[in-house]
């Protein structure tokens, strides 16, 4: 076998039968793709829909979802009642979104991630 460096179809300079730096991007563009498809797929198993929001507003607010399901108290996420309606509770995600849970027969049910533009707008009078 000769240790010459031959040209590959792909115009990359190497040894061997495959063109390393071609199979290395492959590696990286899979890994990329996988994690896409990942992330991806997670938004189907969210109570509520995610999609819509930035990556670290996606993952604080699964944060906060798991530890509902887990039956941790809203106000260890520094959760609310609405002053203008008991049922339903608002917990800060990030600065500029909060996660809006309603009771439902004493069962808190996670409703929709709204930013905090939208949600002085709900707010009556606000
Ligand atoms: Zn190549």
């Amino acid at each position: 076998m000769s240790r010459r460096k031959k040209k590959f179809s792909c115009g990359h300079k190497g040894y061997g039968q495959i063109c390393h730096r071609c199979t290395q991007e492959q590696v990286v563009w899979d890994t990329k793709k996988q994690e896409k498809y990942e992330w991806e797929t997670a938004f189907t198993y969210d109570p509520i829909d995610l999609r819509p929001f930035p990556r670290n507003v996606v993952l604080k607010a699964r944060e906060i979802l798991t530890g509902l399901q887990n039956h941790r108290n809203y106000r260890d996420f520094h959760g609310k009642r609405l002053r203008h309606d008991r049922f339903i509770i608002s917990i800060p995600v990030t600065r500029h979104y909060r996660l809006l849970c309603r009771y439902h027969n004493s069962v808190l049910i996670p409703e929709a991630v709204i930013s905090h533009e939208d949600y002085n707008v709900c707010k009556p009078g606000g």
